[in-house]
């Protein structure tokens, strides 16, 4: 049933031009847990996401979100409905620093600077950067503060493409635990990654998609217990 889950995405259709990108995808993200949307480059998983908050709408199918169905919504309100939205390139500008990120979203959202300190307790190393310009951030620092911002709003979903790309594994891991203790607090995550191990590390169920459909919908487990489908579909065996 849909009253454990934050987010069901249902038989969506989406189009660049007439490009049918997603034929049919469906998932579902329960109350919080972690789902993982798993797949090649070029599968779909960013068009899903794109899809969800509204940057590329679908065509048919239908999205429900914190109970409310928000297909054909603007990204700007589903955002105000709870939705953290990381995107693939972080979001952030070379010439801006931390703090102006920051007090942006602080003015955009209306939260307190209260929040803002309860955000900067999950991120010390970015405390400690406030005055420094986005572009003087390592590429594992500039994942922190674009997952920080999205944290502002206090959402209940944490949508994220691929935060792992391109960092080393010791940051990769470090981003890997903090979204481990953001799940803690009970903020609801959909995770893109590349980056299988991370994400089923974090991961309570797993989506896998190929050609912009779904291939496998299970637990970590049940993945594990099929190999095939991660040689077929995530190239690891
Ligand atoms: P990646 O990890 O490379 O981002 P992905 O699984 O996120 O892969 P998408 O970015 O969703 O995949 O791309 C799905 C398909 O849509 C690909 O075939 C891609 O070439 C195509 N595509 C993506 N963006 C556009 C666009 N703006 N216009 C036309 N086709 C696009």
């Amino acid at each position: 049933g849909t009253n454990g889950s934050i987010l069901a995405v249902s038989d969506i259709h989406t189009y660049y031009g007439d490009s049918h990108i997603l034929q049919g995808v469906s998932l579902e993200v329960r109350r919080g847990e972690c789902t993982a949307l798993l797949g090649r480059n070029g599968a779909g998983k960013t068009t899903t996401l794109r899809s969800i908050v509204g940057l590329t709408p679908a065509r048919s199918g239908r999205i429900v979100f914190a109970n409310q169905d928000i297909s054909g919504w603007t990204t700007h309100r589903i955002v105000r409905l709870g939705l953290g939205y990381v995107p693939e390139n972080r979001g952030i500008f070379s010439n801006l620093t931390v703090r102006e990120h920051l007090m942006v979203a602080v003015w955009a959202s209306g939260v307190s600077s209260q929040r803002l300190d309860q955000v900067l307790a999950i991120f010390p190393r970015i405390s400690e950067r406030m005055d420094n310009l986005g572009q003087q951030l390592s590429g594992g620092e500039q994942q922190m503060l674009s997952i920080a911002r999205a944290l502002l709003g206090e959402p209940d979903l944490l949508v994220l493409d691929e935060p792992s790309e391109g960092l080393a594994p010791i940051i990769v891991n470090e981003v890997s635990d903090t979204l481990a203790r953001i799940k803690e607090t009970g903020t609801s995550i959909l995770l893109v990654e590349q980056n299988a191990e991370m994400a089923l590390s974090l991961a309570d169920s797993v989506t896998i998609l190929s050609q912009g459909r779904v291939q496998f919908s299970g637990t970590p487990k049940e993945l594990e217990e099929a190999p095939r489908i991660s040689e077929a579909y995530l190239g690891v065996s």
